[in-house]
């Protein structure tokens, strides 16, 4: 498809920027281009409002209080992980544990189904292309337990090597974990094929959904996967908010990780019982008004339509990478079959932190450095990216004004 800059059908994006009010402020005198979107995402005004409903109106703890505002809170609260499970095609609520985002819901599963059955030489399966966040909690556990971890490589285009994926499931892996997508490349990794590797070898997978839900319609059933991590920050929610799915069998296997308040069946100082998966996994207070605002997010993104937002997206990937493209000494990594309108990149001569503040200063925000991913920079051979990451909300006049800038700005340090 060619790169053009006229609306895709169906999707009025001029219409959607008004829903974020950030989206219209300037910075330093200049209108702001937000390209930091896989870092997070910006806020529809009706989770904004849901948020401020929830303090104005509701504010109250879960699952303790029989008043009204109790029952309301906790109504909503609980309402957030119906709506999770529908976002995501969960056969049922109870397999949605309510997390403070990705890191924390892969810390769960690494601390309480991992490392119970980790022996020493077992093997926990990685790519090449994780975030930290898929990396250093198997690094914890392995180093608890005497395994180890072993990483599936990637290709020179930036995607899985499928066959060396499937060769390294050997009788040691415990526990296959694996982006949806990749922060840093865009790559989209074809999960359902990994799960059927995976699956036929009785391996779990994991995946590491946070830059995909963002961008695609994630359907766990149909992946056919064992875990599914997301955050809310970067699916258009509140900062701190995030779920793990988990088969329902495989969390009925979990000890708890936290014991406090919320999570127990009965206390007693002899000993305690502990309540039924996902609240086993939920101790304390947990972020009310964050849920408020997620279950708000999901709503505004499942009414926009993942097709439209989708065939938008595609048009702006195209034309970012093709404008990139044009530019003499700029060159891109990750040029993945598919992908999502992340796009990283380097211009010769200039340093990427450098250019990232010159952009700034021209009203664009977009990120420069390793993006918690320093095993896949040391893989490209750089210790830097900057990275352009786009979202429904963003315009081909926007990647116009961006390359403008980039092409002014890069002749300050030529
Ligand atoms: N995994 C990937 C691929 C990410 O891009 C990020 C955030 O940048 C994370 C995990 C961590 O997400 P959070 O910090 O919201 O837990």
């Amino acid at each position: 498809m060619k790169a053009s800059a006229a609306s895709v059908a169906g999707f009025d994006v001029a219409r959607v920027r008004a829903d974020f009010p950030l989206l219209a402020r300037r910075v330093h005198d200049k209108p702001l281009v937000y390209f930091d979107s896989a870092n997070t995402a910006q806020k529809p005004v009706g989770v904004i409002e849901a948020v401020d409903r929830y303090y104005r109106q509701f504010n109250a703890n879960v699952a303790r209080a029989v008043h009204q505002l109790g029952a309301e809170a906790t109504s909503a609260y609980e309402g957030a992980r119906d709506r999770l499970a529908r976002f995501i095609n969960a056969a049922s609520r109870e397999e949605v544990v309510l997390t403070s985002g990705t890191t924390q819901a892969i810390n769960l599963v690494a601390w309480s189904w991992a490392l119970p059955q980790l022996q020493p030489g077992d093997e926990i399966l990685v790519s090449t292309m994780e975030h930290h966040a898929n990396i250093v909690p198997w690094q914890l556990v392995c180093e608890r337990s005497g395994a180890r971890l072993k990483v599936a490589p990637i290709d020179a285009r930036g995607e899985l090597a499928l066959d060396a994926f499937v060769a390294a499931l050997t009788p040691g892996v415990k526990l296959a974990a694996v982006t949806h997508v990749s922060n840093v490349l865009g790559t989209i990794n074809p999960i359902a094929e990994l799960a059927r590797a995976t699956r036929r070898r009785g391996i779990p997978l994991l995946v590491d959904g946070s830059q995909a839900a963002p961008h695609l319609a994630v359907d766990v059933r149909a992946l056919g996967c064992d875990f599914y991590a997301l955050t809310g920050h970067k699916l258009f929610g509140p900062t701190g908010t995030g779920a793990l799915w988990a088969r329902a069998e495989l969390l009925e296997r979990m000890p708890p990780l936290f014991g406090g308040g919320e999570m127990i069946d009965e206390v007693r100082f002899e000993g305690t019982t502990f309540a039924a998966p996902p609240h086993r996994f939920e101790a304390g207070t947990p972020n009310i008004a964050g849920f408020v605002g997620l279950t708000a997010a999901l709503d505004y993104l499942d009414g926009l339509g993942h097709v439209a937002v989708q065939a938008h997206e595609a048009a702006l990937l195209e034309h970012l990478t093709q404008a990139l493209r044009a530019l003499p000494g700029v060159r891109i990594f990750g040029e993945a079959a598919h992908k999502v309108p992340v796009v990283s990149f380097l211009v010769d001569g200039a340093h990427a932190h450098d250019l990232a503040t010159l952009l700034d200063h021209e009203g664009i925000a977009l990120r420069s450095g390793h993006h918690c991913a320093h095993p896949l920079m040391r893989f490209l051979g750089v210790p830097a990216t900057l990275r352009a990451s786009l979202a429904f909300y963003n315009t081909h006049a926007e990647i116009e004004q961006f390359v403008a800038a980039l092409t002014r700005v890069r002749r300050l340090l030529a």
